[in-house]
């Protein structure tokens, strides 16, 4: 399942996993579409663009707002083995010159420029001749007059999509205010323009996590609350995706599997039926979820512990795309953590990422034992301080009063 982004992700910028969101606006940049991505400081909004250049190849240009921004970050990407220039005022004249020859030559992936050089008509004729087929705008909030950083050389990059029909536009800021965001997506890209906009936060998902007991019965009582509304239930393993299907679908639920050891017509089949019909609970392995855009799926429900974190928030954030809201529950036991443990002894690769792993799944078990507030826990993990959610389970329903700590006070008492 490694696809080109992947790949980059891994053998150039040395990481496992994308963070919250970056997949998703790196797919819709693949895609040709713009995106603004607005995620808090620190969460890692370059490699959304830094990615998809190294993907599509030819010539990306990043505008940046501050020059030490740029040295930074070129410099940061040449380590990497990246062909990255910038052109800016803090260097020589012959610096400048020996850095165009190579980005006219076609030797450069990602050009870092300041508004204002190149918004002149100079640099912008001679950008027009070569392969441009990115424009990544750093800091976007800057564009506009209602952000807390108005910068007039901003303004003249509303001229971009014109100049550039077709390129399409990533614009990323931290800037998450409702009124600059519109106006930095209506200055940039248009009307016309599909635009995408991705936070970090969900916060119209509802987040659970349940002790595993029988999790048939589980599952079925979960999935019977929602009559009509598509879902989707991962399980660990190809036979407990049927398994969970024909058990759902005997109790008159409109289940269907998907696994990548199917037959591929059926496969097709079930996907297509839950892309289109209502109502359509899809059990899968995480075979199932790449690319999978459906805006109302109401609920996400894992019978099993998944891989990591980082793997969990991606499985969750395909609930409630619409901005509806959306449950999402799990299931976790010892017997999933031995596995998982077990799964890490057998992969390959040192004692390191081992250890590593092993330090990830304990995050992860943190998240399920959490004894306050999930959604702060979870953010926390990324990098994000937030206040109780007060919507998921541990906010409606704090742990003095579960029943586990009531059941242990009554023996305790006896
Ligand atoms: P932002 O621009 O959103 O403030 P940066 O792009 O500067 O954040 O990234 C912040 C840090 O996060 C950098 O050190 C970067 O290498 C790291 N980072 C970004 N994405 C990932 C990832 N998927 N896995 C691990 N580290 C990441
Ligand atoms: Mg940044
Ligand atoms: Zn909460």
């Amino acid at each position: 399942m490694t696809d080109a982004k992947q790949q980059v992700l891994k053998e150039v910028f040395g990481f496992d996993d994308f963070r919250p969101g970056q997949a998703d606006i790196i797919d819709t940049l693949l895609a040709g579409r713009s995106a603004l991505a607005v995620m808090p400081t620190g969460a890692g909004k370059s490699l959304c663009f830094q990615v998809p250049a190294l993907v599509l190849g030819g010539l990306t240009i990043v505008v940046s707002p501050l020059v030490a921004l740029m040295q930074d970050q070129v410099a940061a990407l040449r380590l990497a083995g990246v062909e990255a220039e910038t052109i800016n005022s803090s260097r020589s004249r012959e610096d400048n010159i020996a850095s165009w020859r190579r980005v006219a030559a076609g030797e450069t992936r990602l050009l870092y420029l300041a508004p204002e050089r190149l918004m002149t008509e100079r640099m912008l004729t001679a950008l027009e001749r070569l392969d441009v087929r990115l424009i990544a705008v750093d800091e976007a909030h800057c564009i506009s007059q209602w952000g807390p950083a108005f910068r007039p050389e901003y303004e003249d990059l509303a001229r971009l999509r014109e100049i550039f029909p077709g390129v399409p536009i990533a614009a990323l800021t931290a800037t998450a205010d409702a009124t600059t965001r519109k106006d930095v997506v209506e200055r940039l890209f248009g009307n016309q323009a599909e635009s995408f906009v991705l936070g970090f936060d969900r916060p119209n998902l509802q987040l659970g996590v349940e002790v595993k007991r029988t999790w048939k019965n589980q599952l079925l009582a979960f999935v019977q609350r929602y009559e009509s509304a598509s879902g989707i239930v991962y399980c660990l393993s190809r036979r407990k995706t049927e398994e969970a299907a024909a058990f759902l679908a005997e109790n008159g639920v409109k289940a269907l599997a998907y696994h990548a050891g199917m037959d591929k017509q059926l496969r097709d089949a079930n996907q297509n039926a839950f892309m289109t019909d209502d109502g359509v609970v899809m059990v899968a392995t995480i075979a199932f979820g790449m690319g999978i855009d459906k805006p109302d799926v109401r609920f996400v429900f894992h019978c099993d512990l998944p891989a990591s974190v980082e793997a969990y928030y991606q499985e969750i954030g395909r609930a409630g795309r619409d901005g509806q809201p959306a449950e999402v529950q799990m299931l976790y036991g010892l017997d999933d953590i031995r596995m998982r443990r077990v799964f890490i002894e057998q992969e390959d690769g040192g004692d390191d990422r081992r250890r590593r792993e092993h330090q990830r799944l304990d995050a992860l078990i943190g998240y399920c034992e959490s004894p306050s507030c999930r959604r702060r826990l979870l953010l926390e993990y990324f990098g994000e301080t937030m206040e109780n959610c007060g919507n998921c389970d541990l906010c409606r329903n704090p742990v003095e009063l579960s029943d586990g700590t009531a059941e242990g006070q009554k023996i305790l008492a006896v």
